[in-house]
């Protein structure tokens, strides 16, 4: 079984238009669309009606008679004749205002499953929210209540002494101006609905239905900002991008580079400012991750005026608020899109700037089919619609940043703070020295940092400590054996957590007792070790039992808002000391904070895949990044068994192009991405031998006819060889160009059948080799 399928995409008109289905006369030459059917994959053609003829656009999403049921299904071509002899049914109606998929998302659709290797059904349904495609235009409904004529002395003293809550209610409606929405009558008035249908009955009142919209934002305050005046090394990027804005068809995408706290966010601020002018649209894309009201905050006062017309598209939104948002761009009554990964198939028309945060970031690489890049996509977007695109980063990706070297996209540098401050003092510790000179005493706390931390709570300034691992222990080991306890599901350790009290799999959420003897070989003698952020906290709070702390992990944030809280409480400084994953290692911005200590840099570092350097790097700029955001200076502390490693010694001096050229070199030598593209092909299964198998067949396969340049690899465990159950292989394909081998993948594919309980998936520009 394939996972997604690689059933034919052949154009198969009008199958079954031989019964049922309600046929409606049709008014000649409104033209014939072909439909995808979203549940069977169908391509049929369909009449339009005269009727219709103003509605039925490429991208419009349409109900059509099958099999005597309506079926939902997009419409994928404008077609004068069909190749189909009977005669056509007519599409019954459309759904939305306009396309769905507006002309250039239809074409990005097609891009993305030829690329990627995903069914174009599959493609459509990855791009509209659950709650659009379910339930589309399922709006929020108040009543609007209007009075429609005074009544009398007469009949107001009638009123008030025989039906005084009648009176009551025109007497509130007279107090808000004649007017009021039913929800806020029922505010005062709990029965306020029976009572307006009495009165809309004697003509005092005229009550009419109006949309209401789930605003996310409705209870924050925005206060209007200008644009600053930029400096010096900004302005030199911005006018490069107001040049480009000028001429959007023959602009290259833009490279941003620019060090944390560079105002790389002002320019986008600008440059969408520039786009407005010219009344069109624009879409920016941010981590799920880092986009916080801070960061929306920032968009919406910046142009509060015209904050209503900013839609926000991420996880936390409730459907319903989710629905409303894509409605909002969908019925264009939103200019700037602000969202995750997958807004970048927002259905905003005029688009005039598109702009990716972060660009380097892995989060923008979705984990399911189709497996896209939103970063990429942002790019093929920009030039499908024929306009600009920024991808911003302080440590752009290497893919970026070759392409940036060749020409292929321009290069724009921020290399200074706008607050003219230098760059925060990197201290390494050699966290082998320390263990050497505490022995029994050994703590997750270099005593250089303990220190560090002592000043800066002496001091009054706040402190981040960083540690890329949840939970208690890491591991709970056998001293006698040597064997670590594990997820029977998953070949990962498990991870002890104090507050359950259990041992946790972080792959698939298995809980358990810790066992009380090593389930190998009984010895009473297992211990725990390692270190995760909450015996972090709680080793801290031994060491400073006077100081505030909080802990931020996905453990303990589970609580709607409870992240939001805990960084006003921060912010306002009621807080010295956050410790946290990578949820505090991005985009926030901490005046107060002068000290980042980074508790144990190694553990991007040893991950078995080539981009582990780059990652280390990068997380380690961004953790650096957050220190001396304000007035004083800041400092950072990186532990680390490993000091002399690249990552870390580039990192320590803030130097990406020493970084970027080192690494460059290495993957070229390698031939690893950017100079090729990979394909990673995976094979899992309950039985280890049927996914290996499996896996070995289809390489056999594969290397018959292999396109030129193509670099096959071998069929291997993966590092996370069994999850959730299931053996899981890998084969790792690298080729410099993408096509001829995605399309040798799916021809050989189609010829192969696999065993059901094989499941075969692949992953184009696999950022995750585990
Ligand atoms: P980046 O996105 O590169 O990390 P930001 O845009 O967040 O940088 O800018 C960092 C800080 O500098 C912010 O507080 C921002 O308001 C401020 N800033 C940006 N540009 C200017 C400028 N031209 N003059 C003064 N302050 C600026
Ligand atoms: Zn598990």
């Amino acid at each position: 079984m394939s996972e997604s399928g690689t059933s034919k995409e052949t154009s198969q008109p009008a199958l079954f238009h031989g019964e049922g289905g309600e046929v409606r006369e049709s008014s000649p030459g409104a033209g014939i669309a072909r439909v995808l059917v979203e549940e069977t994959a169908l391509e049929l053609d369909y009449a339009i009606p005269g009727e219709l003829a103003e509605r039925v656009h490429l991208g419009s999403r349409v109900h059509v008679p099958l099999q005597g049921r309506r079926a939902i299904a997009v419409v994928i071509q404008l077609l004068k004749e069909s190749s189909y002899e009977g005669r056509l049914k007519p599409v019954h109606d459309v759904i939305g205002t306009r396309p769905m998929f507006p002309g250039a998302t239809l074409d990005l659709a097609r891009w993305i499953s030829a690329y990627y290797l995903c069914p174009l059904r599959q493609v459509l349904r990855t791009m509209l929210p659950e709650a659009v495609r379910t339930k589309p235009e399922s709006f929020l409904s108040d009543s609007h209540i209007a009075l429609a004529r005074e009544p009398t002395a007469d009949e107001w003293a009638k009123l008030r002494k025989s039906a005084p809550i009648q009176a009551r209610i025109l007497e509130m409606l007279q107090e808000r101006g004649g007017e009021s929405a039913l929800s806020d009558l029922r505010k005062d008035l709990p029965r306020a609905t029976s009572i307006v249908h009495v009165l809309v009955r004697k003509g005092y009142v005229n009550r009419s239905e109006v949309r209401v919209e789930r605003d996310p934002f409705s209870d924050e305050e925005f206060v209007a900002t200008a644009p600053l005046t930029l400096t010096k090394e900004q302005s030199a990027a911005m006018h490069h991008v107001l040049e480009r804005l000028e001429r959007p068809a023959e602009a290259k995408p833009m490279l941003l580079h620019g060090v944390t706290g560079s105002g790389k966010t002002e320019i986008y601020l600008q440059a969408i400012g520039r786009v407005l002018e010219k009344a069109k649209t624009a879409l920016v894309l941010v981590p799920e991750i880092s986009l916080t009201p801070q960061t929306i905050e920032r968009f919406k006062s910046r142009f509060a005026e015209r904050r209503q017309r900013i839609a926000v598209l991420h996880s936390h939104l409730s459907d319903g608020e989710r629905h409303d948002e894509w409605f909002k761009i969908h019925e264009g009554r939103a200019d700037i899109v602000i969202g995750a990964r997958s807004a970048i198939f927002a259905p905003l028309e005029n688009l005039g700037l598109v702009i990716v945060d972060e660009e380097h970031e892995p989060s923008y690489k979705q984990d399911e089919n189709p497996r896209y890049h939103a970063r990429d996509l942002a790019v093929v977007r920009a030039k499908i619609e024929g306009c600009p695109v920024i991808l911003g980063s302080a440590t752009p990706s290497l893919e970026s940043y070759e392409n940036a070297k060749t020409g292929k996209y321009d290069l724009l540098q921020l290399t200074k703070r706008t607050d003219g401050k230098s760059l925060p003092l990197v201290r390494i510790v050699d966290m082998r020295l320390e263990k050497r000179r505490t022995k029994e005493g050994f703590s997750i706390l270099s005593e250089k940092l303990r220190l560090a931390v002592q000043q800066r709570l002496d001091n009054g300034e706040q402190s981040i400590l960083f540690l890329n691992r949840r939970g208690f222990n890491t591991a709970l080991t056998c001293l006698q054996c040597g064997v670590t306890c594990q997820c029977p599901e998953c070949a990962v350790a498990l991870t002890f957590h104090k507050t359950e009290e259990r041992l946790i799999c972080h792959v698939c959420g298995m809980r358990k007792l810790p066992p009380r003897k090593c389930e190998a070989c009984g010895d009473p003698g297992i211990q725990f070790g390692g270190w995760g952020t909450e015996r972090a906290e709680q080793t801290i709070r031994t060491v400073f039992p006077q100081a505030r702390i909080a802990r931020v992990d996905t453990d303990t944030m589970q609580r709607k808002n409870q992240l939001r809280d805990t960084l006003r409480l921060f912010r306002s400084q009621k807080l010295d000391i956050l410790i946290g994953t990578q949820m505090i290692a991005k985009g926030l911005d901490f005046p107060n904070v002068t000290l980042v200590g980074v508790l144990n840099a190694d553990l991007a570092l040893n991950l078995p895949d080539f981009r582990a350097a780059e990652r280390t790097f990068q997380l380690l700029t961004q953790v650096a990044g957050r220190a001396g955001r304000g007035e004083r200076k800041g400092e950072v502390f990186i532990q680390t068994y490993a000091p002399h490693s690249p990552a870390i010694q580039f990192a320590r001096h803030a130097d990406f192009e020493g970084f970027a050229e080192q690494e460059l070199e290495q993957r070229r030598v390698m031939h690893y991405p950017p100079f090729t593209h990979v394909v990673l092909i995976g094979c899992r299964s309950r039985v280890a031998s049927h996914a290996e198998f499996a896996l070995q067949t289809l390489q056999s396969r594969l290397l018959k006819g292999l396109p030129e340049g193509v670099r096959p690899g071998e069929p291997c465990p993966c590092p996370l060889s069994k999850a959730h159950g299931q053996y899981r292989f890998q084969l790792l394909l690298r080729s410099e160009k993408v096509r001829p081998l995605v399309s040798h993948l799916q021809r050989t594919m189609a010829e192969m059948t696999f065993p059901e309980e094989v499941i075969v998936t692949w992953d184009v520009d696999a950022m995750s080799l585990m």
